[in-house]
This record gives C-alpha cells, sequence and structure tokens, in this order.
C-alpha cells in the first residue's frame, strides 16, 4: 500500500502516520519531498489499515497493491481450474455450448428442447426452475417440480443440468438434481448464499451483477472459494448503461479481464445480455473470439408461447446454427466445440433415449 500526503502536510502529521503504521506492525519507507511526502507500507497485506489510516489528517490518498482476493487470483494457482461438463471440460481448449429454456415450463416443452439442443450439439441443459422474475405476478417456476423434470432430461438426453438456486435453504435440494449450481445476476452478492454453494459439492456459475464491477464480481466469486468449493465459473451478463436499445449491455472485457486476473473459466450469456434473440449469434461469436470458455443460449421450441424471456431466445433451429458458427470461431482462435469439426459440422450427438410425449 502507498500513502500519498497532501501537499503542505507537515512534518507532524507525517510522523503520526509512520507512528501508526509501525503500531499495526508494518515498516514504513517514506519519502519527504518538497511539496509532498509518500509513504510505502511494508509487510503482508495491509489494506485493511485503508479507511484508518485515511481519517488522519494530512493524508490525501491510500493507493493498494495487493488484491483483494487470493483465491480467485490468477498466480494462486499455475493453471486454469478445469471443470469437466459432460462432454466438454471447462477451462481447457474445449468451448461449452449450454443451452435451453429461460425457465422449465412443461414436461413436452424441457423434453422437446432438451432433444434440439442435444440434437444440435449442446453439451449442458439450461432450466430454471425458481425464477427471480422482477415482478412478484409473474410466473415464478415450477420449483421442486421443475427439478424433477430436470431430472427427468437429463436421465433422457444425458446432458448435465444447470439451475438456478436463489436461498440458501434451498441449495441442498438443488444440489440432489441439479449437475451445476447457477446463481443469478441479482444475487451476485448474497452473501449468505454465496457461503451456502461455497459449501456444496456441485460446480457454481457465478453471474455478473447488473451493477457490479469486475472487482466486486470476483469478490463474490473468492466468497464461494473462500467456502472450500474451488469449481466457480464466471458468467458475464450485462450490465447496466444508459443503453436502452438492449437489455444490458454485454461487457465483452470482462472476458479477457478475469482471465487475467483469475484462473477461472469464463462463460458468457449472451440472451440475458442483449435480450433480443437476433443478436444471440453474434454475440457468441464474438464471446469465442474474446476468449470466452462458453456460452449460455436460451432456446424454446417456440418463443412466441414462452411464459418467460421469448424475446431473446433462439429457437431450435436458430440453435444449430449459431451452435455451429460457435464451432467454426472456436476453430479459428485454436479452440475447438466438442461433438463439431472444425468447419462447424456436427459430427456429436450420442443418444436420446426417447422423445417428448
Ligand atoms: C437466468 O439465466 O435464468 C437468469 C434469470 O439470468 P440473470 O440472473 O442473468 O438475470
Ligand atoms: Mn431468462
Amino acid at each position: 500500500m502507498i500513502i500519498k500526503m497532501t501537499p503542505g502536510a507537515s512534518d507532524a502529521q507525517v510522523d503520526a502516520v509512520e507512528e501508526r503504521i509501525r503500531n499495526e506492525g508494518y515498516e514504513p519507507r517514506t519519502i519527504r519531498g518538497v511539496g509532498m511526502s509518500v509513504i510505502a507500507v511494508v509487510g503482508k497485506r495491509p489494506e485493511y489499515l485503508i479507511d484508518k489510516i485515511l481519517s488522519m489528517s494530512g493524508v490525501d490518498q491510500c493507493i493498494p497493491i495487493e488484491k483483494p482476493y487470493k483465491l480467485a487470483a490468477r498466480d494462486f494457482q499455475s493453471g486454469w481450474t478445469e471443470i469437466t461438463l459432460g462432454e466438454a471440460v471447462l477451462g481447457s481448449q474445449d468451448i461449452t455450448v449450454m443451452a435451453g429454456p429461460c425457465t422449465v415450463e412443461t414436461r413436452e416443452q424441457l423434453l422437446t428442447t432438451a432433444h434440439g439442443v442435444k440434437a444440435h450439439g449442446a453439451h449442458v441443459l439450461r432450466g430454471g426452475a425458481f425464477k427471480p422474475r422482477s415482478s412478484p405476478y409473474a410466473f415464478q417456476g415450477l420449483g421442486e417440480d421443475g427439478l424433477k423434470l430436470l431430472d427427468e432430461a437429463r436421465a433422457i438426453s444425458g446432458l448435465p443440468i444447470i439451475t438456478e438456486v436463489m436461498e440458501p435453504g434451498t441449495v441442498d435440494v438443488v444440489q440432489r438434481y441439479a449437475d451445476i449450481l447457477q446463481i443469478g445476476a441479482r444475487n451476485c452478492q448474497n452473501y449468505p448464499l454465496l457461503r451456502e454453494v461455497g459449501k456444496a459439492r456441485k460446480p457454481v456459475m457465478l453471474k455478473r451483477g447488473p451493477s457490479v464491477t469486475i472487482d466486486e464480481w470476483i469478490m463474490a466469486a473468492e466468497y464461494v472459494l473462500h467456502g472450500g468449493n474451488m469449481q466457480v465459473m464466471m458468467c458475464e451478463r450485462g450490465i447496466k448503461t444508459f443503453e436502452n436499445y438492449t437489455r444490458n449491455t454485454l461487457d465483452l472485457s470482462a472476458i479477457p479481464a478475469i482471465k487475467r486476473l483469475t484462473h477461472l473459466p469464463v462463460i458468457v450469456d449472451p440472451s440475458h445480455g442483449t435480450g433480443k434473440w437476433h443478436l444471440v449469434r453474434s454475440m457468441c461469436l464474438a464471446s469465442v473470439a474474446a476468449g470466452a470458455d462458453g456460452v449460455l443460449i436460451e432456446v424454446h421450441p417456440t418463443p412466441d408461447t414462452a411464459l418467460c424471456d421469448g424475446a431473446q431466445s433462439l429457437t431450435i433451429e436458430n440453435f444449430a446454427v449459431a451452435a455451429s458458427d460457435i464451432a467454426r470461431v472456436a476453430a479459428a482462435v485454436g479452440r475447438r466445440v466438442p461433438g463439431f469439426e472444425s468447419d462447424g459440422t456436427f459430427v456429436g450427438g450420442g443418444s436420446y433415449s426417447a422423445v417428448a410425449g
């Protein structure tokens, strides 16, 4: 930490700051300039002193040198965090494609979507059962019944399931069914919930809050890691800006930023990031080009009848086009989408043991 004194701060003020630093067990190294003095604080993690020092007279700024997070930091471990999700390995060269409806509505809707996205290359099935809706009058999701349908869809399709958990008290029930626990944007800084999923035995996808900075988002991930759960992936889903053509502003620069600062995989959700289905494919391609490790795409067999987020949902046919294009961009940047050739041809698929009915 570096302390910058105000121009003209007195010797007595500089002495007082030095003494305070020594009393806290740190070593001050002071440069007494003609107009201004600067004090470097030597020792391990002195950042907790910032507010105390800032309250002293003659102090202008305290500039932290160390990052406020450690387990999430890039230098905490040598390689990337790897998380195996079905056929794809996050944190490797693989690009993981997660797709499915915003919310689980009916058995037929879910199984038709699961079948469709699997047939066109998805590795993970998404679907909300506990929905965080802005209005209390909007459809809130099917709850545990929705989880049971996801369980069935996984059994039939073989696709791992990602679904949101909204409250600390439901982490147990959600993790009984889910393969990945999604923390929604609205709960990005819900610390009791982050602590609870920190104890869970399933990977966690942490969505960025609409008004959360990169550092705050990483600190939120630090809660989960600190709880003992090291299987964390970050999900950029757009932030609030003045722009209102799109639902949110997808922050593509967050992808290389998170990858520079942390060892955690980055997923991008262009569905919530844009709110418009016709922008989703391009933003998937841009995300992969910018270094994302995966995408999360809302897909619905009939978006015009969707109970939630139809306007940003791809049809199964449009999902097929997007997935194939993602594979081509992935190949262009030295990555691969498991199941696809570099020219975008889908050669995977495996089996699907039943059809919706
Ligand atoms: C979702 O993915 O279902 C969702 C509600 O997204 P977000 O938390 O990003 O708004
Ligand atoms: Mn949605």
